[in-house]
């Protein structure tokens, strides 16, 4: 006999986890069935994150779906209490800041205003006043910044095991097994084939598998455009501490970096082929990151690393944003997906408007259509500038 459930979602990271949430906090009644392949999360993208927590982006649709973000992290401990126990997260809003150089200063102006029109605090710093928020900084070849003191960063992990922990208590069931397709018949899904040949049935299954989504929307005939991208973090202490702590902070390079307790950790979008891989190596800090970083802030310059990790990101190879909602050629086969560097910040925007979108047919509180995987067709691109 085949099994039936109402909704599957492929993927139990921080996305997969957030739908099942909102879904069922939103009062959907059917039952929730994920299939996670990876029970200790140990290659998922989420705990492998920065952590960065942004409202400064350059589109106002990803504006006002980091303030949702935002929002929602600072009573995240709170509303995703289970009994007494409080979800925490560490979210530390300690700030988050572009440095530009003369180019780039009239562009952030203008990001500015648009984001402020959304009513997100940011603030256009001067050269001088780049000193007030790290005072060791080298600012000579900078014009100033842009800077929110709302925005910071958070511990990714506890964040994706608050909403699966809190999902699960309002009644979603986690199975941990390998998704091997998704079956359909006359252009409506029609439920899931796993790795070890047991089948699910479900009227809709939406596609949160993360670097493995593309995979995935090929077994059901369909691809989409996004590629997995090795992303590698370092990790350094160093001798003379920093007077402040940091804002997530972005050089104009790109390089970006913020405190992780005493030590410092730094990531950059370098070029790599397509792929999943997870190494990692000093190479990458020694040639790419450090010569860059010990310019940037004379403390950096005698740095010892101390760790290090890869993760991948899921690029979307067309605009680098996210794909939401229900694809065009087969009913009842939903994707939030091709995340890129902002998943964790998207993650209670999108498991609120897949929620909707699923219980009432349209979006109530972000209107998320722009990312509607039709874009690509009518080439109604949504180009952010802020990608870090
Ligand atoms: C180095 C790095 C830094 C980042 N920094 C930031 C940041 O500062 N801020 C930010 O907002 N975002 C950041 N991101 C992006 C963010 O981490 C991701 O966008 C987000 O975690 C994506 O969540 P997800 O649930 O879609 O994917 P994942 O966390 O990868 O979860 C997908 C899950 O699906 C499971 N799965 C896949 N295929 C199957 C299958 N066939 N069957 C069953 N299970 C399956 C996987 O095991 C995995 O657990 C960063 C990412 C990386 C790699």
């Amino acid at each position: 006999m085949a099994n039936k459930t109402d909704i599957i979602i492929v993927g139990g990271g921080v996305i997969g986890s957030s739908i099942a949430y909102n879904l069922l906090n939103d009062g959907y009644t059917g039952e929730i069935t994920v299939f996670e392949k990876d029970k200790l999360y140990e290659f998922a993208s989420t705990p492998r994150s920065a952590g960065g927590i942004r409202q400064l982006f350059t589109t106002g649709i990803n504006v006002q779906i980091g303030r949702y973000g935002l929002k929602k992290y600072t009573t995240f401990a709170e509303d995703m209490a289970v009994g007494d126990e409080k979800a925490e997260i560490d979210f530390k809003q300690r700030g988050y800041l572009f440095l530009a150089k003369h180019e780039n200063l009239d562009y952030l102006k203008k990001q500015m205003e648009m984001q402020q029109s959304y009513g997100v605090p940011s603030k256009l710093l001067l050269k001088e006043d780049l000193l007030s928020i790290i005072p060791e900084l080298h600012n000579a070849d900078l014009q100033g910044g842009l800077y929110c003191a709302e925005d910071g960063y958070l511990d990714p992990y506890s964040v994706m095991q608050g909403y699966a922990r809190k999902a699960r208590e309002l009644g979603a069931s986690y199975v941990y097994e390998d998704v091997e397709k998704i079956q359909s018949n006359r252009g409506k899904v029609t439920g899931i084939q796993l790795k070890n040949g047991n089948t699910y049935e479900a009227p809709i299954v939406i596609n949160c598998a993360g670097p493995w989504a593309p995979s995935l929307s090929e077994s059901a005939g369909l691809p989409i455009p996004v590629v997995p991208l090795k992303r590698q973090i370092i990790q350094f202490e160093i001798a003379e501490p920093l007077k402040n702590e940091l804002p997530l902070t972005v050089d104009p390079t790109g390089v970006y970096f913020r405190h992780e307790g005493t030590s410092i950790i730094t990531g950059y979008g370098e070029k790599v082929k397509p792929g999943i891989d997870f190494k990692w190596n000093r190479s990458f800090f020694e040639e790419q990151l450090w010569p860059i970083l010990a310019e940037r802030v004379p403390n950096f310059e005698r740095a010892k690393i101390t760790g290090g990790w890869a993760g991948i990101y899921s690029h979307n190879t067309e605009d680098q944003n996210a794909i939401i909602g229900e694809h065009p050629k087969m009913g009842g086969y939903f994707m939030a997906v091709g995340f890129s560097g902002h998943g964790m910040q998207q993650a209670p925007a999108v498991g609120k408007g897949i929620s909707e979108l699923i219980r009432t047919g349209e979006y109530e509180t972000i209107d998320l259509t722009p990312l509607r995987f039709e874009r690509f067709a009518e080439r109604k691109l949504v180009i952010e500038g802020a990608i870090v």
